[in-house]
This record gives structure tokens, sequence and C-alpha cells, in this order.
């Protein structure tokens, strides 16, 4: 593909919102292009809960995340937009002629007329423990997820945190390692209840407490110092491999450097969709905006509106909405 071809719309963030806003392009004749940095298309719901049924969608009692995603690039793909994947946009360079050049954190470029920005939360990051020569032994036995089980095996493990995957995890490692032990600052886990008995049942646990030092020798961690969070009572623990699930955190990389006006960490847009800047508009989690629903059905209503701003940006003269469906003309004929 020539990523300099210019298209008339790119739209960045390929979850529910952008692959609806994506076919209402099509329904426009606009030439459009969507990007995603995750390789899998389907935001939030492909990342954090594809199995869950979805309950809220109007005239859909009830849908699987997944079932939702799959319909969603079906329908996206209509009008056969240009699809691109793992590619994080980060910059942006507006040209002479008013059109602009989008750059990824790769370095390939993007040549469009307009932005639809529909990047939800931007893209997740985890949590990092705020502690002395942490980001140091990241490189060793300092892990932020469990990604390789075998390096694990026969190890004496420590978790620190308490959510869904700190539990999870616990009891996937608690057949291989050595030993498992889970520090976490709340009495209370998260995650299914047979999970988190199991857990308490094999795992050794330390709650309240958190961890407040990591001992080494600068290239692995080897012990950790661990405090009671009321009555300051500390312990030390040995520890081959550390894993931490502290959170995650949304991160809009470059974007958020690009001048557009930001509240509460969402862009801000008018009615239109529009933001601060000409020619880039918004729609889904990344928008705020006086009686904001924040919802994939709220998101179905942006995207749109996103979209026939755009393409009244382009052609002043375009009518307002795009033809109804049940009337337009390349769905009529094809039959879709
Ligand atoms: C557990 C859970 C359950 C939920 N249940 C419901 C429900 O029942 N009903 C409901 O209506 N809503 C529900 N929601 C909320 C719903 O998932 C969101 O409102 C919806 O996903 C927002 O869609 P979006 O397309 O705006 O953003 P997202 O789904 O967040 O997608 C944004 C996409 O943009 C991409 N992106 C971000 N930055 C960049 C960049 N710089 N370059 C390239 N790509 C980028 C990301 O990779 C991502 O794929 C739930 C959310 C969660 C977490």
């Amino acid at each position: 593909m020539n990523h300099d071809d210019l298209y008339d719309v790119t739209i960045i963030g390929a979850g529910p919102v952008g692959l609806f806003t994506t076919f209402y392009s099509g329904m426009r004749d606009l030439k459009t292009k969507l990007i995603d940095n995750n390789t899998e298309l389907g935001g939030k719901i492909t990342m954090f809960y594809p199995e869950k049924t979805i309950r809220d969608i109007g005239g859909i009692p009830g849908i699987t995340g997944a079932n939702l995603v799959k319909q969603l690039i079906q329908q996206a793909m209509t009008f056969q937009p240009t699809v691109v994947t793992g590619q994080l946009i980060t910059g942006l360079q507006r040209l002479e002629d008013g059109t602009f050049l989008l750059t990824s954190a790769t370095g390939e470029t993007h040549h469009t007329k307009t932005i639809i920005l529909t990047v939800g939360s931007g893209i997740f990051k985890p949590i990092k423990l705020d502690l002395d020569g942490a980001d140091m032994y990241e490189k060793t036995n300092l892990h932020y997820s469990v990604d390789e089980l075998a390096r694990f095996a026969g190890k004496r493990v420590v978790i620190s945190g308490g959510g869904n995957s700190a539990v999870d995890w616990a009891n996937e490692l608690l057949p291989i390692a050595k030993s498992v032990t889970v520090v976490h600052r709340r009495d209370d886990f998260a995650g299914h209840e047979r999970h988190v008995a199991e857990m308490r049942e094999k795992a050794q646990l330390f709650t309240p407490y958190s961890m407040v030092e990591l001992h080494g020798d600068g290239k692995r961690i080897s012990r950790i110092s661990i405090q009671h969070l009321e009555t300051k009572e500390c312990h030390s623990l040995e520890a081959d491999e550390v894993v931490v699930n502290h959170g995650i955190r949304g991160d809009f990389g470059g974007i958020n450097g690009w001048g557009l006006e930001i509240e509460d960490e969402r862009f801000v847009v008018n009615g239109a969709m529009e933001t601060n800047i000409p020619g880039i508009f918004a729609a889904g989690d990344a928008t705020t905006h006086p009686n904001k629903l924040k919802l994939i059905a709220g998101g179905f209503t942006e995207g749109p509106i996103a979209l026939n701003s755009a393409k009244r940006y382009l052609d002043p003269d375009a009518q307002p909405m795009a033809m109804y469906s049940t009337h337009h003309e390349k769905l009529v004929e094809t039959g879709k």
C-alpha cells in the first residue's frame, strides 16, 4: 500500500465507534482509511470483554462482544475501506494545502484531508511500580504481565495486586512455580469467587500490604520489603520473579500534543463533533461534551455526526446527512 495516497477521511481507532463510522463514511462516498494500533479490531470490546453479553444497543436484546465486533467489521467493510492495523498514530503535520500528514510511531505516514479521532481512552499501558530501581529491573525479573509461563517454573514468584489478572496469574503459576506470594493493599480481591478461593487456599497472601522497597544487585531483584498499611509492620520476601498488576492507564501518546483542546482526558467537541482544529473531528469514548452518553450506542450517533461534519468540511454544499440506508443506491443495487 502506498501510504502517501491522499484519503478524504482517516479514522484513527477501530473500536466499535471507529468501525461504524467507517461504514457510514462509505455511505457518504468518501475515500476512507481506518487505522488502529492493535492487530485485532474492536477496541475495548475485543481487549476486555469479548465473551460478555452487551444488552444496551437498540434492537439487539443481547449479543456477545465478539459477535458484535464480527458484525461491525462485516458492516465496516461494505464499501471496501483501507484498513491498517498495528500502527500507533503519534504525529501530525498540517501541509501548506491544508491536508494532514499523520505519522506512526514506527515512521509510516498517512496523507489525509480530514481526520476523525475514535481513539477511545488511548492505548492501554500498565501502571508502573513507583519504587527506586523498578525501571532497571524491568529488563530482567520485574514483569507487568505473565506472557511466558515457562520462565516462572520452579521459581519463588511474588505478585503485587488484587485485580482479576493478579488472581488469574497466581492460579496459573501455582502448579509450576516453587511458591506464589500475593501482596495486595486491600483484603478483598477482584475476580470470580471460585478463582479467588483457589488462590486463597494455595498461595501465601499478605493483605493489606504494599511493596515498599526492591533489593537486588542492580541486575535482578532478590528480595522485596513489604509493609502493613495500618500497623506499618515490615516483612522481607525472597523473590526470583516479581509480577506487578496495579491496573492500566489510557495514554493518547502523541495525539494530546497536537494542540487539541482536552478536558478530563477527553477531546472537547461541539455538537457537530468538531474539535478546535478545523478538519479534525472526534467521536466515541475519546470525546467530552455536554450530555455525553458514554455508551456504544452514544458513539454510534457521534460517529456519523462527525463524519457528516467532515463531509461538509470537504464539500460545504453536501447534504447534511447520508441517504437512508433503506434507499442508499449502492446498497440497494448490490443487495447488501
Ligand atoms: C468491561 C467493559 C464492559 C463494557 N460494557 C458495555 C456495555 O455493556 N454497553 C456499552 O454501551 N458500553 C460498554 N462498555 C463501554 C464500551 O466498551 C466503550 O464505550 C466503547 O468501546 C467505546 O468505543 P470507542 O470506539 O469510542 O473506543 P475504544 O473501544 O476504546 O477503541 C479505541 C481504539 O483506538 C485505538 N487507538 C487509540 N489510540 C490510537 C492511536 N494513537 N493510534 C492508533 N490507534 C489508536 C485503540 O487501540 C482502540 O482499538 C464497556 C466497557 C468495559 C471496559
